[in-house]
């Protein structure tokens, strides 16, 4: 199934082109704040299953009638593992590595929509780079929840991509400007998917292929991923996982349109647009060489 969030924060089932709207069988109220909606709904999936059906079986709304949102804001956490492909590491010429440094969290309200621009800081000194990346979705929360049963806790894949300021600052504020984790278009539930550990992924700025990869070669496949996770911290339904970014990251500016299609999750393109403010106290570092 594919769930997505539209118009003023309404929940529906996506079917090829049709949007069928749910929110009212749902019993969700879309103006509600926090607007965790998609969360009560994953908590809840097996009892409202049976509602959601029914939806899709009633007549919907041509997807290009309507406004597509992130389906998932307000997570708990967003977790983001950093350099998890070989070749990444290399190009990074990085002595990161996921497998040895573990993961990292991004601002939630980094979190746009399928139809929302990326707005780059004002930083003429920065490369703003994008990463292609899959997002792991949690369904079932838990703690130490093993390698072995993490599958069990995975609710679905979205497309994600990782939007980064290079430098040597913070990495978590330099990938947490507004704008900077675009999800979408749908979220897709893990039986739609099939097994994820081998999804071609590809990325393009403008109609040049930057990334192409498979997630076969993850570094820390995405059972470890929950593992390692749910080892620090309980998991909660909704919760978003990074899972990285393969080799082939680069500038984007304004005026782009960057790309991202994972087999079987899904594809977008977002538009690039050049924003104002943003530099801050803590990015001189360049400026001052
Ligand atoms: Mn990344």
């Amino acid at each position: 199934m594919r769930l997505v969030r539209f118009d003023e924060g309404r929940i529906g089932v996506l079917q090829g082109e049709t949007v069928h709207d749910a929110t009212t069988a749902l019993g969700l109220d879309p103006a509600a704040w926090p607007p965790v909606g998609m969360l009560q709904l994953i908590r809840n999936f097996a009892a409202l299953k049976p509602k959601l059906d029914a939806a899709a079986r009633a007549p919907g709304i041509p997807l290009g009638e309507v406004r597509l949102l992130a389906p998932i804001v307000w997570p708990h956490n967003l977790f983001a593992y950093p350099v998890n492909y070989i070749a990444h590491q290399t190009e990074m010429a990085s002595t990161h590595r996921a497998d040895l440094n573990g993961y990292f969290l991004k601002a939630t309200s980094s979190i746009s929509g399928p139809q929302d621009p990326i707005v780059l800081p004002d930083l003429p000194s920065r490369e703003i780079h994008h990463e292609c990346e899959l997002a792991v979705i949690i369904g079932k929360g838990g703690r130490h929840i093993a390698t072995g049963k993490a599958m069990q806790h995975v609710f679905g894949y979205s497309c994600l991509m990782d939007i980064t300021v290079r430098g040597k600052e913070e990495r978590v504020m330099r990938k947490s400007y507004d704008t900077f984790t675009p999800i979408g278009p749908a979220l897709v539930t893990a039986d739609e998917v099939g097994d994820s550990g081998n999804l071609d992924m590809k990325l393009w700025v403008n109609d040049d292929l930057r990334q192409h990869a498979t997630t076969r070669d993850l570094i820390v496949d995405i059972p470890n991923m929950v593992a390692l996770a749910s080892s620090v911290s309980s998991l909660e339904p909704g919760d978003v996982i990074a899972t990285g970014t393969p080799e082939g990251v680069g500038p984007i500016r304004h005026g782009d349109r960057v790309t991202i299609e994972i087999e079987r999750v899904g594809r977008m393109t977002i538009p690039v647009e050049q924003g104002s403010g943003g530099y801050n106290l803590a990015l001189r570092r360049e400026e001052r060489k």
